[in-house]
């Protein structure tokens, strides 16, 4: 389940509320997104996925939100899923390939 923005990170880019499928989050035109409706993420990390900044946590749990109140928090470093699967700094240049990362990237 999603768990928190870190906004130290966050640059406000709003990917991560195009990128979800379940409408969790809410857009703000002076800061981070707000996850506004938490009990409808499906834990599919799209949006830590698409996030350019690493300033997502999505937990494996999908049971019940964890409460983390900073990322200092988090069981694992922000990123950790994106990086599993491959998404590295070292591929970015790859990322073209997949169509969704074209569109979300397109502003
Ligand atoms: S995708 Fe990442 S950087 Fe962009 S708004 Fe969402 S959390 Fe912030
Ligand atoms: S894990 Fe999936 S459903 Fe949950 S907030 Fe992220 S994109 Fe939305």
């Amino acid at each position: 389940m999603i768990e928190l923005i870190s906004a130290a990170r966050c640059t406000g880019c709003n990917i991560c509320v195009a990128a979800c499928p379940t409408n969790v989050f809410a857009s703000s035109l002076s800061g981070p997104p707000v996850i506004a409706r938490q009990a409808d993420c499906q834990t599919c990390f799209m949006c830590e996925l698409y996030c350019p900044e690493d300033a997502l946590y999505v937990a494996p749990t999908a049971g019940a939100p964890l409460g983390l109140a900073s990322e200092a928090d988090a069981p694992l470093p922000l990123g950790t899923y994106r990086a599993a699967i491959g998404w590295t700094p070292a591929t970015a240049a790859n990322r073209s390939v997949d169509a969704m990362h074209a569109v979300l990237s397109a502003k």
